[in-house]
């Protein structure tokens, strides 16, 4: 029987979990899930199943890359905490100076900008 090791994967995510999978000679089908794009139909994000009798093996793989994921994705507020922010599109000239060589953030909660 099928079981989801990993879901709503991007495209990429997918094909890394994929291969390290496969590099343990476990071998996982990859599917479409989520809401359909447009205009193809399909999800727009992946998942990977797995045999249930490979689960005890892929487990390992999958909680390492779903931890390297958290860490890339989740940043946030340093004054309010929310997980809601984002790259700014735009910066003032005194921006670009002050925070030159890193990233400037925003926090869609409290409007707190952030260099990370
Ligand atoms: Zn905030």
């Amino acid at each position: 029987m099928l079981i989801p090791a990993a879901h709503y994967l991007t495209y990429a995510e997918a094909v890394q979990l994929y291969n390290e999978l496969l590099a343990l000679e476990i071998n996982a089908l990859v599917k479409t899930c989520g809401p359909p794009s447009f205009p193809f139909g399909d999800g727009i994000w992946y998942q990977l199943l797995i045999e249930e009798t490979d689960a005890a093996a892929a487990r390992e793989t999958v909680e390492q890359f779903e931890a390297g994921r958290a860490a890339v994705a989740v940043l946030r507020c340093p004054r309010c905490g929310s997980p809601d922010t984002g790259p700014l599109a735009r910066r003032s000239l005194w921006q670009r100076l002050y925070y030159a060589g890193t990233t400037l953030y925003g926090c869609a909660d409290c409007g707190r900008n952030f260099a990370a």
